[in-house]
């Protein structure tokens, strides 16, 4: 290398410092010796480097947003065995994974017993969104319910729903496997309205929805509630055997596996509740 040579690669060293590209920069030497030995030109060193670069800083922005999501565990789509569950249609989970119900403001209900794969394709999906970009936020309806209680006796619920609405797809999970605490459901209904049109949802359920009103409390709640949560939604029911208890299954009593749990959701309890209204763009599996 000729002296002007090696002062012009000092020169792109400190560029890149000051730059911060950490990445680049470590390349830097193995890069100019593949050029001096003729296996690169200078065309394909910068590409490489830039690349490089590039994909750190992408990497970097994807686990930073995970994070920030509160996903509990990284699950993705490739990881799901589609055959394990042939009552799930394959092609309307990959349909969205395109996103676009996120454009669209549509809340996606995924329902089915215990261990059937819905927070696996819930948080699937979220990683989908995160790797495209968005802004994503993912909490279990308990927790959620408390962070909201939590909120409004020190007076900051309005901020706490602004920050909740801020995620253009949020996630709640477990809606069912807890009976939601008094006043829970007012709260819950606050956030969703505020969603309303307006930010995805993925909601996860393990109860049908005629028995919302038991696990928000109240029917009026749960009629409020679903009519926002039906209005541009897609529901998504699988009726299968859970992916836990695959292997353990000959051991557990009939009436608890969960085929006999997937049965028909029971028929509401209280009678006289209102029809729930506007469910016309409503699909169902
Ligand atoms: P649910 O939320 O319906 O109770 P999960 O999504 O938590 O069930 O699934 C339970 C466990 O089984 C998780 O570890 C999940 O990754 C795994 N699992 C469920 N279904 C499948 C599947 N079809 N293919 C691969 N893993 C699965
Ligand atoms: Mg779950």
């Amino acid at each position: 290398m000729t002296l002007g040579a090696a002062s012009r690669v000092d020169n792109i060293r400190h560029s890149l410092v000051g730059l911060k590209m950490p990445r680049a920069l470590e390349m830097l030497d193995a890069t100019l010796r593949r050029i001096e030995q003729g296996q690169i030109d200078g065309i394909e060193a910068l590409d490489d480097l830039l690349l490089e670069e590039l994909s750190l800083r992408e990497n970097r922005r994807i686990k930073a947003a995970l994070r920030m999501a509160r996903l509990p565990v990284i699950k993705t789509l490739a990881g799901f065995d589609f055959s394990f569950q042939p009552s799930l249609d394959r092609n309307r989970i990959m349909a969205l994974a395109g996103l676009d119900f996120i454009a669209r403001a549509e809340v996606v209900h995924l329902l089915g017993p215990p261990g059937t794969g819905k927070s696996h394709l819930a948080t699937a999906l979220a990683v989908e969104a995160v790797r495209a970009g968005k802004l994503v936020y993912f909490i279990p309806l308990a927790d959620l319910v408390a962070q909201l209680a939590k909120a409004e006796r020190e007076g900051v619920l309005r901020e706490r729903i602004r920050f909740l609405c801020r995620a253009s797809l949020l996630v709640v999970d477990e809606i069912g496997y807890l009976p939601v605490t008094p006043g829970g459901g007012n709260l819950f209904f606050q956030l969703v309205n505020a969603r309303y049109e307006k930010g995805a949802m993925i909601l996860t359920s393990n109860r049908g929805f005629t028995e919302w009103g038991e696990i928000f409390g109240s029917p009026v709640v749960a009629t409020a509630l679903l009519d926002r949560l039906l209005h541009h939604a897609v529901v998504i029911q699988i009726e299968g055997s859970s992916y836990r208890m695959r292997e353990h299954a000959a051991l557990v009593p009939e009436n608890l596996r969960a085929n006999h749990l997937a049965s028909p959701p029971a028929p509401p309890k209280r009678p006289g509740r209102p029809p729930m209204k506007r469910q016309d763009d409503h699909q169902t599996a």
